[in-house]
């Protein structure tokens, strides 16, 4: 109904204005929120599900907001892409978790892989490779410490895609695929794409023991990993019960409640401190 016309108004409920002004007082907030130094970066380790060790860690952001707040990323992230405020809010991400994963190793903790989420729009931005590289020196981080989470999306460009993540591989950064078999994925692809490693979506780890066709997903999808050469991560690991299957299965590694939930930078430190083992 909207495309009958900007002048008919008298389409739109009520609910429908509240939404609309929600949704343009969250953007205001969005636009000040970095200058204000609103957001946080929190870390969740990735385990490597045979030696319980840390092999990295997931960057994921967080927004308090002084009168509203925490601010769910799931809310917020879509309308940063939407508005184009994901390119300066994702830039200050990378920098914020390369500089926190150099501290890291500069304090003397055993190094591991810093992962950064890279939405679809900033993957298609022209300055994605200089962006990167600038972080990377900025903070000193060798490249291999830095993975770049990307998902099935950028495929809509698949050229680009390729071409891009070529030059990212080239400069010895690990990249994966996110929330894998939820997005577009052509099997045709990933042959194509010069990744590293699938990050198994959380929705088919969350009903293995309901439904046994996302068992099937999940041990299908870790084979096919394997027999292309790719290590496969498994996300939203929430219990012992499926930690086992994924280890029968001969997943690599897990993320999930069950180890930790995000944290924030000094906390994960506590873990990492420990020597932690899952
Ligand atoms: P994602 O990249 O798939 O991140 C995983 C989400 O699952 C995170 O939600 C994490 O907190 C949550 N999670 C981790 N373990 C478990 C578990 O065992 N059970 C359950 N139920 N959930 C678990 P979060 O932090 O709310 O982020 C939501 C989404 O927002 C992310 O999904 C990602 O798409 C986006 N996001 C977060 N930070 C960034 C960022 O810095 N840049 C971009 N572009 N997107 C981000
Ligand atoms: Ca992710
Ligand atoms: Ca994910
Ligand atoms: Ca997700």
């Amino acid at each position: 109904v909207k495309e009958q016309g900007k002048n008919n108004f008298q389409f739109y409920t009520p609910e429908m204005n509240e939404a609309v002004t929600k949704k343009m007082q969250m953007e205001i907030g969005l636009r000040k929120a970095l200058e204000r130094n609103e957001f946080k970066v929190f870390y969740q380790p990735q385990i490597d599900v045979n030696t319980g060790k840390i092999t990295g860690a997931e960057a994921l952001i967080r927004w308090q907001h002084p009168d509203w707040g925490p601010i769910s990323p799931a809310d917020f992230i879509p309308l940063a892409e939407e508005t184009g405020l994901i390119i300066p809010i994702g830039e200050w991400v990378l920098n914020e978790a390369c500089r926190q994963n150099k501290e890291w190793q500069n304090q003397g903790y055993a190094p591991f892989r810093i992962a950064v989420n890279i939405s679809s729009r900033q993957f298609k931005q022209s300055n994605l490779i200089e962006m990167v590289s600038k972080a990377l020196d900025e903070s000193g981080l060798d490249h291999q410490y830095l993975e770049l989470e990307l998902t099935e999306s950028i495929i809509q460009d698949a050229k680009y895609a390729i071409e891009t993540m070529h030059k990212l591989k080239t400069m010895g950064i690990f990249l994966s695929i996110d929330d894998f078999g939820t997005g577009y994925s052509s099997l045709n692809y990933l042959k194509l794409f010069p990744i590293d490693s699938l990050k198994i979506d959380q929705s088919f780890t969350r009903n293995m023991f309901e439904d046994a066709k996302d068992a099937a997903l999940v041990h299908t999808i870790i084979s096919m990993a394997h027999n292309l050469d790719l290590k496969v991560i498994a996300e939203g690991v929430e219990t012992k019960e499926q930690l086992q299957f994924l280890l029968l299965k001969e997943c690599n590694e897990a993320q999930g409640y069950l180890f930790s939930r995000p944290l924030p930078a000094q906390e994960m430190t506590g873990i990492i401190k420990q020597q932690y083992t899952f």
